[in-house]
């Protein structure tokens, strides 16, 4: 079981504001991990940072046993790709949208058009090459999103409340796809969502997150039925947590 990215006393200040503070952990490769916690507690800045977007105030970063400092953040920003509640694409096909990154790393059209072809069928897309970007529904645009990070080989998935504004159908579908994803090709995923019904059905591991600060770290079966903190216990029953 090694480590793929590590966090160790990482403080995020923006201002007045600490939005992580001293927050260490690891992430196993090939896990699915969930970040749970209100609004504001930190979700968000947690992924950022491990993207590779955001540079913490204290603290290091490990990727693959390898400190990350400006010189080699690329290493991580190669390899991961971090996808929003809404993804920017390019205002175009979907094959095009997918096909970019394949052609400037050099790949023969039929090369790409093989590619293309089975990530669309792996995020249920299948046959959708020639239709327009705006024409997508939320979850079609979503599902285009895993499949261009699919595409590009990437080891680490980050996912910023992916669902939030989807449909229960939508949802459920995306959820399967993760989970494929994840069993097919061993991808890292990380999933920050702020509802624990979403954590409990994905995460192999859970970390609740309130005000910057780790709460609580563990299994998610054994989080969501014995768990150690209050807060924790709180937050899981839909209480006000103070
Ligand atoms: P979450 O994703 O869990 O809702 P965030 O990571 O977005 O939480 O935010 C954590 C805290 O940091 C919040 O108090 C938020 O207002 C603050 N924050 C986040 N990003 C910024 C920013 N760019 N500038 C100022 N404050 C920020
Ligand atoms: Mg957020």
């Amino acid at each position: 079981m090694s480590c793929l990215i590590a966090l160790k006393n990482v403080t995020k200040r923006y201002g007045e504001i600490v939005a992580l503070n001293n927050v260490s952990l690891e992430v196993i490769k090939g896990e699915i991990l969930a970040i749970i916690g209100p609004n504001g507690s930190g979700k968000t800045t947690m992924l950022r940072i491990m993207a590779g977007i955001e540079k913490p105030n204290n603290g290091e970063i490990y990727f693959n046993g390898t400190r990350v400092h400006d010189r080699n953040i690329d290493m991580i920003r190669s390899r991961s790709t971090m996808i929003f509640q809404k993804t920017v694409f390019f205002n175009t096909t979907v094959y095009k949208n997918l096909a970019y990154g394949l052609k400037l790393r050099g790949y023969s059209k039929k090369e790409i058009k093989e590619k293309v072809r089975e990530a669309l069928r792996i995020v249920k897309l299948e046959g959708y090459e020639s239709r327009l970007i705006k024409k997508l529904s939320g979850g079609e645009q979503q599902r285009l999103s895993l499949a261009r990070a699919l595409i590009l080989n990437t080891e680490l998935i980050l996912l910023d409340e992916p669902t939030t504004n989807l449909d229960p159908y939508n949802v459920a579908m995306i959820e399967e796809i993760i989970c494929n994803i994840n069993r097919n090709f061993n991808t890292t995923i990380i999933i920050a969502t702020h509802n624990m019904f979403q954590a409990k059905r994905l995460g192999n591991k859970v970390i609740f997150l309130l005000n910057g600060e780790v709460v609580e770290v563990g299994k998610a079966d054994k989080m969501f039925e014995d768990p150690q903190d209050k807060r924790t216990k709180s937050f899981i029953r839909g209480e006000m947590i103070y």
